[in-house]
């Protein structure tokens, strides 16, 4: 009953939805309606990195449900629950990534920073990456570096060139005509594709050379996913502006834009208002976001994603993988083509191992679990990966 209802009545982008009928999810488990539990190897794309349901979490959201739950339009009133999460926030982030814009999800975060480059540069060239993904809204989709996702949708934005994720010389693509470049400094939707050593630092380099803002969107990779509370710590690199989503929110729907406090300030004047959202920075959200930040610095939750991401690559060794790759717990198992990759995905669901595909990379299988996953979870994760391969 429940699946015709959702059939007939929740809008479908494809023909194909995983269809899966969720009851409960608890820890990295989900449960189906028979009360079956399955792994989840996917965090919910990336956004559950303390499991689902995380008690202190839940009661931070209870706590705030008590006393105001939407008061004002983003900015005017003082909330204590972002005022505290963008001081924390800020307290672990590099000193010139100072002042945040909340808004409420990885699309927005984009159209913010893209705005934000435009108007204290004064220039609009856009550089981006092929194969990048940035968000499904007109801007975000402009810069995202896949044909197919956007020639139905055009004319998008103008001025955006997209050059090649690692290759050197098309840096001198950057030039004082460029407002920003926009990278995730490890590229998701891509299949998970890594910098080359010191790409990320000439391309700093590049960007400083040319007055050039560069933005970071570590939508996939924040809050400890590769190892580091931010992935761009492990690449000496920092990011003028720096978009967060996923679990900024502790489960909850979240976005941001950071930057230094005279950067953001360009947004003040001609217009004033520069950037307005209703909903940015929900209170119950960033109460959220806060308990789920204090739990992971505080129990440091990334000290060892690096350790069962390698515990990951050590086990799912197999004739049909081509590759285990990525940094802590973001992984692409690669596969020899999408029609593998697709079957041991669903063969992996039958045998109670969530995982997906990549938007950009067909043959691979994702691997992003939540960050509290145990070892003997892991190992019970492979070995039904491993015996779902066998099988088909
Ligand atoms: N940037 C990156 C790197 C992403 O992976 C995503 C979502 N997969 C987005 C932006 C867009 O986020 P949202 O779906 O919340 O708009």
């Amino acid at each position: 009953m429940q699946k015709q209802l959702f059939f007939k009545h929740v809008a479908q982008t494809s023909d194909i939805p995983v269809s899966f009928e969720i009851e409960k999810a608890d820890g990295i488990y989900l449960f189906d309606k028979t009360g079956r539990q399955y792994i989840d190897l996917i965090s919910g794309i990336g956004v559950n990195n303390l499991g689902h349901r995380n008690q202190e979490v839940i009661q931070a959201i209870k706590n705030q449900l008590d006393k105001y739950i939407h008061v004002m339009a983003y900015g005017e009133f003082i909330q204590s629950p972002q005022v505290n999460f963008a001081k924390m926030l800020s307290d672990n982030l590099s000193d010139k990534l100072d002042s945040v814009y909340f808004v409420n999800s990885g699309s927005e975060s984009i159209e913010g920073a893209l705005k934000l480059a435009k108007r204290y540069t004064g220039k609009t060239e856009i550089i981006s990456f092929k194969n990048s993904y940035h968000g499904s809204s007109h801007g975000a989709l402009s810069i995202t570096g896949n044909e197919r996702a956007k020639r139905a949708f055009r004319p998008l934005l103008p001025d955006i060139k997209f050059i090649e994720f690692n290759n050197f010389n098309d840096l001198n693509n950057i030039t004082h005509k460029t407002a920003c470049v926009v990278i995730e400094p490890i590229q998701g939707e891509a299949g998970v594709v890594l910098p080359k050593n010191d790409y990320l630092i000439k391309l700093r380099k590049k960007c400083d050379d040319t007055e050039t803002l560069l933005i970071f969107d570590e939508a996939q990779t924040g809050f400890g996913r590769t190892g580091t509370l931010f992935a761009y710590e492990q690449f000496n690199v920092v990011p003028d502006i720096l978009c967060l989503s996923k679990a900024l929110g502790g489960s909850m729907p979240l976005g941001a834009f950071i930057s230094s406090k005279n950067i953001m300030s360009s947004l003040k004047n001609y217009p004033v208002l520069g950037h307005i959202t209703t909903f940015g920075g929900h209170p119950v959200c960033c109460a959220a976001g806060l308990a789920s930040l204090k739990i992971i610095t505080e129990k440091k939750i990334y000290k060892l994603v690096h350790y069962k991401g390698e515990l990951f690559k050590h086990l799912l060794k197999h004739t049909k993988i081509k590759d285990v790759r990525g940094k802590g717990l973001m992984l692409a198992v690669e596969f020899e083509n999408a029609e593998i990759s697709n079957k041991v995905i669903r063969r992996c669901m039958k045998n109670g191992v969530i995982t997906d595909s990549f938007l950009f990379a067909p043959n691979c299988m994702r691997i992003a679990p939540p960050l509290i996953i145990e070892e003997e979870q892991i190992k019970k994760s492979c070995e039904i990966i491993l015996s779902s391969i066998e099988e088909i």
